[in-house]
């Protein structure tokens, strides 16, 4: 059969543009489909815009101490955020790393469609009013918000996701945060920083989920002295108007705030792909994959969110590398017991392999635990 590209690479967050330049320097004829913005969600509403936010509260934060480091002539009670001028900046850097990527793509000689693809057969794709046909395609088409059906929203709210959060043009004096997630964790952080007066609502007894328990309780104590509300074994129930009701302690409580943030977790991209309807079998809501990222249908890959294993950038990008050196029978596999990952408060959070919880279950009691104080390192 005759092919139009070697590989089709659909989407072009940090899976998909990595993994479409990485085929391309393999020698394959590639295209990536976006439908929306080069960069995905990493660039353009994710990591990077969150991280230049909290950048400025960062900054705002060490100027704010600045006699503490020996640096006279602050005037405290002038301090603010130019809550305008930091969103041009955030629009700067995003606008620069997205004109990054077109040239990486252009420069690799990777053609760049635009629109939605959608699958006609297990080798074609419709994008618009095209078909594109590829012997290799590979899914990364990321995740959105979960909106959850058990949370019912009333009324008129504010209601945000991390999404709309990012376009704040004036700081919230109240916030609550629905989940303690990184999201909401981080978003915490920032708008503390910002100057809100924030809430934290979350579900476990703990926070970041994913973090060590010994180091989650450490960076709870810390956010907590620096005035953040958290509610752990918080139930959220409904929103209603700008007050957020829960269950917390077997007492029914309520929280009223300018703002109401819902970072209870995301949800792979999956709608209008025709996945199912060519056959791509799925675990729940994500696209089912084998070490090597291969779906049931063995020239068609997933990585990345949409295959709901470790919603990380880099996690996306080096499944892609995964990918498409199985492409090229080189036969390599995904390891997701050494992934780096990392949550930005301050300190930042570094994470790598197991917890203890995790290792304990995985190796029994004779573990060996090491530990050294930050302050003295
Ligand atoms: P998450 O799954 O990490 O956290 C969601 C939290 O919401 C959980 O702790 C859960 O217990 C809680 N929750 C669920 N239902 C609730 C309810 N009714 N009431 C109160 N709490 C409830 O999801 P997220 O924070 O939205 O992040 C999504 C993905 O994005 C994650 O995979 C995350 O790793 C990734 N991410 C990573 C970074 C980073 O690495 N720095 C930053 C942002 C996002």
């Amino acid at each position: 059969m005759d092919y139009q590209y070697d590989i089709a690479v659909i989407g072009a967050g940090p899976g998909g543009y990595e993994t479409a330049i990485k085929a391309a320097q393999m020698g394959k004829k590639t295209c990536i489909i976006e439908s929306t913005y080069l960069g995905g969600t990493c660039l353009n509403v994710g990591c990077i815009p969150t991280k230049t936010l909290i950048k400025t509260a960062n900054v705002l934060d060490t100027v704010k101490h600045a006699a503490d480091f020996a640096v006279e002539g602050v005037d405290l009670s002038a301090l603010k955020v130019d809550m305008a001028k930091l969103q041009k900046r955030r629009q700067k850097v995003v606008s620069t790393l997205v004109g990054g990527v077109r040239g990486l793509l252009r420069g690799n000689k990777v053609d760049i469609l635009e629109g939605t693809a959608s699958f006609a057969d297990t080798h074609t794709l419709t994008v618009g009013d095209k078909q594109v046909s590829a012997e290799y395609i590979i899914v990364a088409t990321g995740s959105s918000v979960f909106m959850p059906p058990f949370i019912a929203l009333e009324g008129e709210n504010h209601l945000l996701t991390s999404t709309e959060a990012l376009d704040l043009d004036q700081v919230p004096a109240s916030v609550t945060v629905i989940g303690g997630g990184v999201i909401g964790v981080e978003f915490a952080y920032l708008l503390n920083r910002l100057g809100s007066k924030v809430t934290v609502l979350e579900l476990m007894d703990h926070i970041l989920p994913m973090v060590d328990i010994e180091v989650s309780r450490l960076a709870e104590k810390r956010m907590t002295k620096n005035g953040i509300l958290f509610r752990l074994g918080a139930k959220v129930s409904r929103v209603k108007d700008d007050t957020v009701y829960y269950e917390f302690g077997g007492q029914n409580c309520q929280v009223k705030s300018d703002m109401v943030l819902m970072a209870v977790g995301r949800v792979p991209n999956t709608q209008g792909l025709n996945a199912e309807g060519i056959g791509i079998e799925f675990d729940r809501k994500a696209i089912r994959t084998d070490a090597h990222m291969r779906t049931n249908i063995p020239h068609i890959y997933a990585i990345g969110d949409v295959n709901g294993k470790v919603m990380l950038a880099h996690t996306a990008s080096h499944e892609g590398m995964v990918a498409v050196a199985d492409i090229c029978g080189q036969g390599e596999e995904m390891r997701y017991d050494r992934i780096p990952s990392c949550v930005y408060l301050e300190p930042e959070i570094a994470c790598i392999g197991l917890t203890e919880a995790q290792a304990r279950e995985k190796y029994g009691d004779g573990l060996k635990i090491g530990r050294f104080n930050m302050a003295a390192n």
